[in-house]
């Protein structure tokens, strides 16, 4: 009987899973394997958010399991040991798992590929499971990878897709196989309160409402701060319960300018891997250096205090911190202001900015969220990267009624757009009847320093 393991990482589901597939196909048994990896836990994943998130993907990725007569089992440790423990009680021949992009993720593949060497065993790490395409796919001439969107997204959208994998029928699983019971999201303290829901069958839920009803209008409506019509998809696409190839593939089905713009988004994601598999230290240096000097000192830290917990006197901003403590998640428009405020208004250093979305996005994931923090903060691959976003133009653009600070800034519930853009200006007895910071600093004066930082007019 020819045994295989299915290593699950960042793709917990069974549709479109080509390492499954490729286990089911050379083997008679697989035991589909996932660890509670202490290395990943120990380099900040353990965020509450994504843990509870976690714990519903693993629920349902065992339940689907089960529905084909297999389970899924769950050790927790060092992944490699784990991993080779499994291999070793099964007597299983190969290994199966996605490729990753981070330095994390390669240095686990080449440790695991040694140590499956030396007790003849071998390992086979698939691509674009996690990514539409392959990390290095296409490149420029000149490069290993491309630094600018556009180009990247032309290349991208010509390229062939590989055909969508059905869901197993039948799973057989090896008896004897023990399994640590699987976490329970009630039992992870410290979630937002409106943290989604995660799970295989929820995401796709959540992808044939979206294309059925959704994605149509996305065009127009994706910057809408109130109207909230985005996908929010992005956790389901971060821990792989949805295929991002399936998620395009049935996008372009549906077709349509909504379903372009959509795809547009996808590649974006794409793009952000490929330049992380590239360049794994731009997780944490500048992947274009500016020489800048960012703020340290007293004020800043207060100042930074005041982003975290969503009270900079400036509301739209706020209103953005604090959805993201709220559900774990924020509006891509909130997140750009937030960062740009941070990072150009405040002139913190982006690091700071990005360490603070990882502890509490449920979509956190270290090339989408640094790669766009750095694009926020000029050090990455945007191309007019000194450009600073307003938060009152932004505001009177993206909230133009005001009612995305209405939801999220309730002390400013009844104060009508356009006054609540910049309730600093509010007459004396008026404005005394919010409970609501004045501005932490002046955006000219910002504006000014940050054009002197980096020697801009
Ligand atoms: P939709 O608008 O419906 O887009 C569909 C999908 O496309 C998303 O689910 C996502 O997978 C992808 N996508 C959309 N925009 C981007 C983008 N700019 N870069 C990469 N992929 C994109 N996204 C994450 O998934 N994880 C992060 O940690 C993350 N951190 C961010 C930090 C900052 C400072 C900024 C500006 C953006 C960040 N994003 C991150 C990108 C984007 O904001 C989210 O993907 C998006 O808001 C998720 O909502 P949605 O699923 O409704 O997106």
């Amino acid at each position: 009987m020819n045994v295989a393991v299915v290593l699950y990482t960042s793709d917990l589901r069974l549709h479109d899973h080509p390492p499954l597939r490729a286990a089911l196909s050379s083997c008679d048994e697989v035991v589909p394997l996932f660890v509670r990896d202490r290395g990943v836990e120990a380099a900040g994943f353990a965020a509450p958010n994504r843990l509870a998130f976690l714990a519903d993907c693993l629920a349902a990725l065992d339940a689907g399991l089960r529905e084909r007569g297999g389970r899924l089992v769950l050790r927790s440790g060092d992944v490699v040991d784990r991993v080779c423990a499994v291999v070793r009680e099964a007597d299983a021949d190969e290994v199966h798992m996605a490729a990753g992009v981070s330095a994390y993720a390669h240095a686990r593949e080449e440790r695991l590929r040694s140590a499956l060497e030396r007790e003849g065993r071998r390992l086979y790490v698939h691509d674009a499971v996690v990514t539409v395409l392959a990390p290095g796919a296409v490149t420029p001439a000149a490069s290993d990878h491309f630094a600018v969107f556009t180009p990247y997204l032309r290349r991208w959208s010509d390229m062939p897709l590989r055909a969508v994998v059905p869901a197993p029928r039948t799973v057989r699983v090896p008896e004897g196989i023990g399994s640590e019971p699987l976490p329970a999201r009630d039992s992870v303290r410290g979630r937002s309160p409106g943290l989604a829901r995660g799970g295989e069958t929820e995401g796709r839920a959540r992808l044939t409402a979206w294309l059925r009803d959704g994605v149509a209008r996305y065009e127009e409506t994706h910057d809408d701060l109130a109207g909230d019509a985005t996908s929010r998809l992005s956790p389901h696409l971060h821990f792989g319960t949805l295929s991002a190839a399936e998620c395009v593939h049935r996008a372009r089905a549906a077709g349509g300018p909504g379903a372009e713009a959509f795809v547009r988004q996808l590649c974006w994601r794409d793009f952000h891997h490929q330049v992380l598999a590239a360049r794994p230290a731009a997780a944490h240096d500048d992947y274009r250096v500016r020489h800048d000097h960012w703020r340290t000192g007293a004020a800043a830290a207060e100042e930074i205090e005041a982003w975290k917990e969503g009270r900079t006197g400036y509301p739209v901003v706020d209103a953005a911190m604090r959805q993201l403590r709220h559900e774990g998640w924020m509006h891509n428009r909130g997140r750009l202001l937030a960062a740009s405020f941070l990072t150009k208004t405040l002139y913190v250093d982006w690091r700071i900015g990005a360490r603070h979305f990882l502890g509490l996005l449920v979509d956190g994931d270290l090339a989408n969220n640094q790669l766009n923090w750095q694009w926020a903060a000029g050090t990455g691959t945007d191309t007019r990267p000194n450009r600073v976003l307003n938060p009152v133009r932004q505001a009177r653009r993206y909230d133009p009624h005001g009612h995305y600070v209405h939801r999220w800034v309730p002390e400013l519930a009844d104060l009508p757009a356009p006054a609540v853009f910049e309730p600093w200006r509010l007459a004396g007895l008026e404005r005394a009847r919010y409970d609501y910071p004045d501005p932490v600093v002046d955006l000219a004066d910002a504006l000014a320093r940050f054009q002197r930082a980096r020697a801009v007019s």
